[in-house]
């Protein structure tokens, strides 16, 4: 009989809601054992069912939800009916817009709570993030198989957040051939290298793709500083745009290595391409102090808040580089800026960087916004899956 993890009176309401996570301070009891990641019924204090859920013991939250249905088992056919209605939606988008990449399963937005899932080209490349999708592995495995049988398949579990479930961290080939060094993706027209065994996450950051599309409509003739280029792909659009010039700055050489590489793949002039391996926080006072002046700024850092202890931190952060960014830049240029940390909601975001032009004693409109590609979608019932949002700025 499966086990059962019961709720404390009066904590069913979220999960009534269909928000697919059970804090620890909402577990009354669990009726019998489960291992790390097993599958329970959450049921509310009066033992009525809820939830079908994976339990992590381990984790602040204790279980997140596989199916809201008590007759449906979590097994090979359950992955591969999510995994088939994800990807209707991906091979649609795929077919609009010319796509041979896209994320195919983002966690709890496809009903997957744990469980990332890129496609580049024919390889798969999965992260299970939770005890859950961990202890499903095997299900997984067989039903991505099943619905991908052209593709390879390569894990990049070697993510932090692992050790918060109990979990080791694991890379490597799982089935098929193994990825090349450098993989060519093709995104809105540009071809792109993927390094799938050593690049960051998954190995290329999907979700921005319609930022980068953006940018070349402001980089005609634009000076472009690309801040956080990791392989360039902004640059690679603003040339396409018509730029200039492009200076790309990140602390990785390798991945400026590739952004090399990607102009050179895409024939556009290299000698328009800058890269340079620096710190943005400083590389941006010294080009203030330097005069140096841009038309075209583009701001990406990385997450900058894991938890909410560490959000004013973050703020600061954040508005340092973009009052910075809006300092370098002549009037009536562009700031494309982003954030990708998910508990910096975007009217927070939005308000920093207001406060940033006042610290730079510029006045800046808000032109565009930006949010994370739509294969990687926000489920309604969960809108903590909106982790990036940007703002294209004017400021004059
Ligand atoms: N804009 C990129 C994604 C950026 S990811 C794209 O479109 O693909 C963030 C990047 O910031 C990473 O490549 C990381 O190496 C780099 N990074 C992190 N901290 C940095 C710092 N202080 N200065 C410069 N680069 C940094």
């Amino acid at each position: 009989m499966t086990v059962r993890l019961i709720l404390a009176k009066g904590r069913e309401k979220s999960l009534l809601r269909r928000h697919p996570w059970v804090f620890s301070g909402a577990v009354a009891r669990l009726e019998g054992k489960a291992q790390l990641g097993e599958t329970v019924d959450v049921c509310d204090h009066n033992g009525k069912f809820l939830a079908r859920a994976a339990w992590s013991p381990q984790s602040q939250i204790r279980a997140r939800v596989w199916s809201w249905q008590q007759d449906e088992s979590i097994d090979i056919a359950f992955f591969v009916r999510r995994f088939e209605q994800a990807r209707q939606w991906r091979d649609w988008l795929a077919q609009k817009d010319g796509l041979d990449s896209y994320r195919l399963i983002a966690g709890e937005s496809d009903g997957l709570p744990g469980v990332t899932i890129d496609r580049f080209g024919n390889f798969l490349v999965l992260q299970l993030l939770s005890a859950g999708a961990e202890y499903q592995r095997p299900a997984i495995l067989s039903a991505l198989q099943q619905c991908f049988p052209q593709c390879a398949i390569y894990d990049r579990s070697d993510v932090a957040v692992r050790k918060k479930e109990g979990l080791e961290l694991t890379q490597g080939p799982v089935t098929g051939e193994l990825p090349p060094p450098l993989l060519p993706i093709t995104e809105h027209g540009m071809k792109l290298l993927v390094d799938i065994q050593g690049g960051h996450k998954t190995g290329y950051y999907l979700d921005q793709r319609d930022s980068r599309l953006a940018t070349r409509r402001y980089a005609q003739d634009a000076r472009v500083l690309n801040c956080f280029s990791y392989t360039g792909g902004f640059a690679v659009s603003a040339l396409m745009g018509g730029c200039r010039e492009v200076i790309s700055v990140d602390t990785s050489q390798e991945a400026l290595d590739v952004a090399r590489q990607n102009v050179e793949l895409n024939e556009l002039d290299l000698s328009r391409a800058q890269f340079v391996r620096d710190d943005v926080f400083k590389l941006l006072r010294r080009y203030r102090d330097a005069g140096e002046k841009f038309d075209l700024i583009i701001m990406d850092p990385p997450k900058f808040v894991e938890n909410k202890n560490q959000l004013a931190g973050a703020c600061r952060g954040y508005k340092d580089i973009n009052m910075l960014a809006m300092q370098l830049l002549n009037p009536g240029g562009i700031l494309m800026t982003f954030s990708c940390s998910g508990l910096m909601a975007t009217e927070l975001f939005q308000k920093i960087v207001a406060d940033a032009a006042l610290d730079a004693g510029r006045e800046a409109q808000f032109i565009e916004q930006f949010r994370q590609a739509a294969d990687h979608p926000v489920i309604a019932t969960y809108p903590e899956g909106l982790y990036l949002k940007g703002f294209a700025c004017r400021v004059v």
